[in-house]
């Protein structure tokens, strides 16, 4: 058996906060938490301020955020007393990629919407991630199709780390009540129908009904709907 198989076996039951007690002993200095700044990283923030605050937070500024996230980071920071890092993408990269393709390139095709995200995501997460063992991730598995199948702990093969998910077995209602019963700061763009919280060009809000990741990439079919930091 796979040491990630094992790891979760070994966790099936455990609740969020144990899950990330475990790999804060575990993994001391090699774990960080990468927040996207939605109701379930929030979450996360939370539980890492109770456990422990030595758990490095970063936030990636894809240079094209809603100004509610700008708005978050610092509340966040204050109510915590934490300092989330802010990782910006490679400017040669996106002034190389603006200059061939456009500024609003992710439009055109899905080639275009990947490459946008590679360069603005997915390789300062990669930087991010240097150096560390163990990345923390807010996805929850009824979030989307794409995100049905995973387990509390991934290997993460474009990163090579492994990647937990201590919500993955959340609902939606369970994540709401626990940042009313604990005043946890939240982006306001949900109070606005935001359900996931993306770059605003490729982020809308959604109408009643529709599925919690329907405002993303919009115009793409539900199976494209993830910018590659999540793949399995
Ligand atoms: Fe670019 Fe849109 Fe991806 Fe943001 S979500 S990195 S703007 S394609």
């Amino acid at each position: 058996m796979s040491d990630i198989s094992l790891l979760n076996q070994q966790l099936k039951g455990k609740t969020a906060e144990e899950i990330i007690t475990f790999f804060s002993s575990q993994y001391k200095g090699k774990l960080t938490f990468a927040n996207s700044l939605g109701a379930e990283d929030q979450v996360i923030t939370h539980m890492i301020c109770d456990i422990d605050k030595s758990i490095p937070i970063f936030t990636l500024d894809t240079g094209r955020m809603f100004p509610e996230n700008y708005s978050i980071i610092e509340r966040t920071n204050q109510k915590y007393g934490i300092n989330i890092k802010v990782q910006f993408p490679n400017h040669l990269l996106v002034e190389e990629m603006v200059e061939k393709y456009g500024i609003n390139l992710f439009y055109d095709s899905i080639e275009n919407r990947k490459l946008c995200c590679a360069v603005r995501k997915m390789e300062p997460l990669k930087r991010a991630l240097s150096g560390y063992d163990v990345w923390i991730c807010g996805l929850r598995r009824s979030q989307s199709m794409t995100r049905n199948n995973m387990n509390i702990v991934e290997w993460d093969t474009i990163n090579n780390l492994i990647k937990v998910n201590p919500l993955i077995e959340w609902s939606n209602e369970d994540v709401w009540s626990f940042i009313e019963t604990r005043h946890v700061p939240y982006n306001k763009l949900h109070d606005k129908g935001f359900t996931s919280i993306g770059c605003l060009p490729c982020t809308r809000a959604i109408e009643t009904g529709e599925d919690i990741r329907a405002g993303r990439w919009w115009w793409e079919n539900p199976e494209h709907k993830e910018c590659g930091l999540h793949k399995k």
